[in-house]
């Protein structure tokens, strides 16, 4: 679980949470500084009350932190990929691709809180012009 201050997607509650359905791993495994890059997650914000809990795994370190070994994390997911598994094996993906992705299910997320009528979320004109 991953802290941030924002607003849920679906609601007006803060977002404690990120969805981690993973979208895909990185084309290149590791970044120039040799460093493994992370999966690129959906990252959508959302608050306890809609996200999914999938579970919770204990992530081990190959190196202690603090005198730790490891730590637990959860699983969540965002309403919409509620239900759904990360594809298996994980598609190898460009960071543009990624964005894109993030940017459907984020569009699909506003559709379903303004359906609901939970947010009215006013679009600019600038967003609108962004989309097409
Ligand atoms: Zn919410
Ligand atoms: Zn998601």
């Amino acid at each position: 679980m991953r802290q941030q201050q924002q607003r849920c997607c679906y609601c007006n509650e803060p977002a404690t949470l990120l969805c981690d359905f993973t979208l895909g791993r990185p084309v290149f495994d590791r970044g120039a500084d040799g460093k493994s890059r992370p999966f690129y997650t959906c990252d959508l914000q959302v608050c306890r009350a809609h996200a999914e809990h999938r579970g919770t795994m204990h992530v081990r370190l190959s190196h202690s932190v603090n005198g730790r070994r490891g730590f637990f994390d959860t699983t969540d997911h965002c309403r919409e990929h509620t239900g759904q598994q990360s594809r298996v094996p994980t598609p190898r993906i460009t960071e543009g691709e990624a964005e894109r992705l993030r940017r459907v299910v984020r569009e699909r997320a506003e559709r379903r809180a303004l359906d609901s009528g939970v947010l009215p979320v006013p679009r600019s004109t600038a967003d609108q012009l962004d989309l097409f």
